[in-house]
């Protein structure tokens, strides 16, 4: 069947993005399904897939996330039926479509006090949060917490989520108007684009550090993440949205502190069924209870993804972002 969908045959800035028709099996394959996306989640990695940063084999799809109906059965699948409200994060790309053959075992269930658009919008970063906080590096009540881009859509579910969990929260933004979106998620913002954000987080903990700063945008603030640990902390990088972190020395981490360092991803910690049903059923629970407030600040045309793209990579964004089909 004929569906409209963005696709790109060469990497590069948004202008590679195309909106078209393409051609999808009428009938799902076995263990899949086919879905009618209601909403697609814009997510940061999009634009590595699309820029070249993360190979991809092309001509490619694109995007990572949706919501939406179960329109038809392949063979073999229990789990759902027609006419289910689903949704996926992670796995393989190509959501950026008005519908798509996916394999079941990727999808999950949206509780009935989850929108659609906050489904499709914020699933890949509430799981992120989820792990980032819960599994990579454990919150607990009492401890100071540094998280970068605040204001962004891992940044705003991430502060709330960390704050739930008994954490002091310290959030970086990059403006005044950022500050001003956040003060209520943290309690204390630093804008790093005026000085030294390093020297700041020093000042907020009696010159102690933190144990743990989650870090989404790698380059710029690399050294100063590093330099705002207290000794043996854990500098949890976790993205490039300022571009990827160059080769270092192992040996920093011991002239600073004798400190850790992951670079976990998503799938890492979603990988199996239990893992993925688990993680996204803990983040819609924080939604639906009101503990985190997940917000879809910008709304797109499906056809208008390279304008949703150039806004996010120009840092024109705040909170999650949808497509409409
Ligand atoms: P955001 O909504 O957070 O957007 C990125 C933000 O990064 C911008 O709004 C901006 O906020 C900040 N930023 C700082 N420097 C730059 C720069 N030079 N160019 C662009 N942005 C910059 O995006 P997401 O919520 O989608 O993702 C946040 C990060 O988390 C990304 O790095 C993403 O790749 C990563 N991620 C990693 C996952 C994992 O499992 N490893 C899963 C999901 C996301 P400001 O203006 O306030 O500085």
């Amino acid at each position: 069947m004929k569906v409209q969908a963005i696709r790109f045959e060469q990497t590069g800035d948004a202008s590679v993005l195309r909106y078209g028709d393409t051609d999808i099996p009428d009938q799902p394959g076995p263990g899949e399904v086919r879905l009618r996306h209601v909403a697609v989640g814009v997510n940061f990695i999009d634009t590595y897939h699309r820029s070249g940063l993360y190979a991809v084999p092309l001509p490619s799809g694109i995007g990572q996330e949706a919501a939406g109906v179960v329109e038809a059965l392949g063979e073999g699948v229990t789990e759902f039926k027609v006419g289910d409200r689903v949704a996926y994060a992670g796995g393989p790309i190509g959501s950026y479509s008005s519908h798509r053959n996916i394999a079941a075992a990727r999808l999950v269930p949206v509780p009935d006090a989850v929108p659609d658009e906050v489904a499709a919008g914020t699933l890949l970063r509430g799981m992120t949060a989820q792990y980032l906080l819960k599994r990579t590096f454990k919150v607990e009540p009492g401890m100071t917490v540094l998280i970068h881009a605040a204001a962004g859509g891992v940044g705003q579910i991430a502060t709330q989520w960390a704050r739930t969990l008994g954490a002091r929260v310290i959030g970086t933004v990059g403006s005044a108007a950022k500050a001003r979106l956040v003060a209520p998620f943290c309690d204390h913002v630093i804008d790093y684009t005026q000085g030294s954000f390093a020297e700041q987080v020093r000042a907020l903990t009696d010159g102690k550090g933190v144990p743990v700063v989650y870090d989404g945008v790698g380059k710029a603030t690399f050294e100063g993440s590093l330099d705002s640990l207290a000794p043996r902390g854990m500098l949890v990088s976790f993205g490039n949205a300022s571009g990827a972190v160059p080769p270092f020395s192992p040996g920093i981490l011991s002239q600073k502190g004798s400190l850790f360092l992951t670079r976990p991803t998503l799938g890492h910690y979603t990988a199996t069924r239990e893992e993925l049903l688990a993680t996204a059923a803990d983040y819609f629970s924080v939604v639906a209870n009101g503990a985190v407030k997940a917000e879809v600040h910008q709304r797109y045309a499906l056809a208008d993804a390279a304008k949703a793209h150039r806004d996010l990579e120009g840092r024109q964004t705040t909170g999650s972002i949808v497509l409409l089909p």
